[in-house]
């Protein structure tokens, strides 16, 4: 009997404390868990995309391979002499004979900064203003590098607003335009989810992910500061003009990214994160986001079927 009675105050406070909790719960007293505090909002209007599913979280979730986390490549990065066409660069790179690619001797992007430091280094890169630039998880825009040429693309986004995401540099936006409206004419209907991107902004956007989740696990899915293609003011993801897909992988399955595949470089574009070369470029397959590189860089590497770190030889950013 006595047994039975402690039984039930047991229960009935088991029954209060859970309602309590419950109602406390519901009352926004209580957060079970940090990810429900602040879901992981990119870069506005970047949608919710969050790091799985091939959200590009902010585009630019280095998230090669396993779990996203980028290895560093075990070969002590040699020094590529931060020349794309150099050759005889270090002995241990992903072996690319240099004589292989077409050399035009003004090549674009000749020179560019794309050595890697000792070790898997971080690098920064010594021309941040070459259309051509290679912008990766291990060659960094310096600190201060901003593009001086932003402007508005005239071509449908997502959203309406005039800001900062809806810009590109000069020479990039008015290729954008007449890829979009080669689209129309072949009855494909584009619009832009996110363009430029702030060293500001990127910033802001990393450090609170590491805020929310550390430092380590934030760099899995998040780009740092620097090494987001989108500060270059080059790149730009895009979808269907519906937005159903936006920076999701779903995207991959439409008629649209079967157009920019065959149809971007034309414009002078690359998708420049194609389906397996993850362990090469760092990032899972991304049929939504377009670089500009210019015409003729643009063409060498699609009639190659070259990434932009095999065209210069970069060591591969995960293996
Ligand atoms: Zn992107």
């Amino acid at each position: 009997m006595r047994k039975k009675k402690a039984f039930l105050v047991v229960v009935t406070a088991g029954v209060l404390l859970f309602g309590g909790y419950f109602a406390a719960k519901q009352a926004g007293l209580i957060h079970t868990s940090p990810q429900l505090e602040e879901p992981p909002k990119l870069a506005e209007g970047l949608e919710e995309g969050s790091g799985n599913s091939g959200g590009e979280l902010e585009g630019d979730a280095p998230g090669a391979g396993n779990s996203g986390e980028i290895s560093v490549p075990d070969e002590p990065g040699g020094e590529e002499g931060g020349n794309g066409a150099g050759n005889g660069g270090g002995a241990d790179k992903p072996e690319k004979d240099p004589t292989e690619k077409p050399s035009k001797g003004d090549k674009p992007g000749e020179g560019e900064g794309i050595s890697r430091g000792e070790n898997g280094a971080i690098a920064v890169i010594a021309q941040p203003a070459s259309v051509t630039a290679l912008v990766n998880p291990y060659n960094k825009l310096p600190e201060d590098y901003e593009p001086d040429d932003l402007d508005y693309p005239n071509v449908k986004f997502i959203f309406s607003d005039k800001v900062e995401k809806r810009m590109l540099r000069e020479e990039a936006a008015r290729a954008l335009e007449k890829l979009f409206s080669g689209a129309e004419a072949d009855g494909i209907y584009l619009a832009g989810v996110s363009a430029y991107r702030s060293h500001a902004t990127q910033t802001k956007l990393f450090d609170r992910y590491v805020k929310r989740d550390g430092y380590e696990k934030a760099r899995t899915y998040s780009a740092l500061p620097g090494t987001s293609e989108h500060e270059t003011g080059l790149a730009i993801d895009v979808t269907s003009s519906d937005g159903s897909c936006a920076a999701a992988d779903c995207f991959g399955d439409t008629e649209e990214a079967a157009w920019l595949a065959a149809n971007a470089v034309k414009f002078g574009f690359i998708v420049r994160y194609p389906e397996g070369k993850d362990k090469i470029t760092g990032y899972q397959y991304e049929p939504w986001h377009l670089r500009y590189v210019g015409d003729d860089l643009a063409e060498e590497l699609a009639s190659g079927g070259l990434t932009l770190e095999e065209y210069y030889n970069a060591v591969p950013v995960a293996k």
